[in-house]
């Protein structure tokens, strides 16, 4: 019995030392990538209703010269400790701004659409958010009113005050407020209230099953419900299906965003088979 500890204190070890390294290739590779330009902004369109977009998502990619596309579930929490967030989230403002400009320029994005950019818990607690917002919409020259901010709950957390003033002053830009993934944090429905939100986005976890599981029928309906009495916007994510939208639809929902309307993809796609001159 000691031989077999032992052994498996040895396996134990070499497994804990070769993720440590991996670990540490990874944040080297993170700090490189970022020099060399390896990440890349993706859009998903976001649409009412009748299937006509009403504006998008960005979210990031990395294009890593070896390994190719890694999903940002893998690198997101390891720039998070790194501290490389900031800067990253920087990134994808400026050159996210900068594309929609872009577009709008060429009479490519529409007035009232929006393009919603993911903030990271780190990037709201600790960045200069409201400097990097500001400079990334002096740099692009693209109205506030195109841009909406997507935090978790779990940025509302930490330090309500703070969260509250960081939010006001985002709002006082022009720029709006979503909670994403809304309904899988601790959330108190105090916040609803009482803090400066424009729209939920009901997490995609709740609409895949949303046909079959009473449970999740039940917790949709009563999110989408609650939005509009408290007249906030609601967005549905992880909309796959027709059935998925035909169900939204009937139960009070108006805005949607999953693989049935549109995948995520590069700028020139997203241009390509999502925006049209003049519509
Ligand atoms: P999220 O903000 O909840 O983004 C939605 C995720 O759902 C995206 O995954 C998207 O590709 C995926 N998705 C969209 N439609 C469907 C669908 O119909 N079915 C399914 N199964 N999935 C769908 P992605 O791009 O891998 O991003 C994962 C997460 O990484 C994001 O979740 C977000 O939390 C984070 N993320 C992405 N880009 C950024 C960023 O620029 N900054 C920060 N801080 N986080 C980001
Ligand atoms: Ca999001
Ligand atoms: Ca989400
Ligand atoms: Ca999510």
């Amino acid at each position: 019995a000691k031989e077999l500890g032992r052994n498996t204190f040895a396996f134990f070890q070499e497994d804990m030392q070769s993720l440590s390294d991996a670990r540490l290739q990874m944040e080297k590779s993170l700090y490189r990538a970022l020099k060399e330009n390896e990440f890349e902004v993706y859009y998903q369109p976001q649409h009412n209703d009748k299937g006509e977009v009403i504006g998008a998502e960005a979210l990031l990619r990395w294009n890593e010269p070896d390994r190719g596309f890694i999903p940002p579930m893998e690198f997101i929490p390891i720039a998070e400790d790194i501290g490389l967030i900031h800067e990253l989230g920087r990134f994808v403002l400026l050159q996210t701004t900068l594309q929609v400009a872009g577009w709008y320029k060429q009479g490519l994005w529409q007035d009232n659409w929006r393009i919603s950019i993911n903030v990271s818990p780190m990037q709201f607690a600790y960045s200069n958010l409201l400097q990097d917002i500001t400079d990334a919409l002096a740099n692009s020259g693209l109205s506030a009113s195109m841009v909406d901010i997507e935090i978790t709950e779990t940025a509302l957390m930490s330090d309500l005050e703070r969260a509250l003033e960081i939010m006001e002053q985002i709002r006082e830009l022009g720029v709006s407020l979503s909670v994403d993934d809304f309904g899988t944090g601790y959330s108190s429905l105090k916040y609803l209230k009482d803090l400066p939100i424009d729209r939920l986005k009901i997490d995609q976890s709740f609409v895949r099953d949303l046909i079959t599981d009473k449970n999740d029928y039940a917790i949709v309906l009563a999110v989408i419900a609650m939005a509009n009495a408290l007249s906030l916007k609601v967005l549905a994510e992880g909309v796959e299906t027709e059935e998925h939208f035909k169900q939204l639809e009937l139960m009070g929902c108006y805005t949607y965003q999953g693989y049935y309307f549109g995948r995520p993809c590069n700028a020139t796609d997203f241009a390509q088979n999502f925006l049209k001159a003049g519509h």
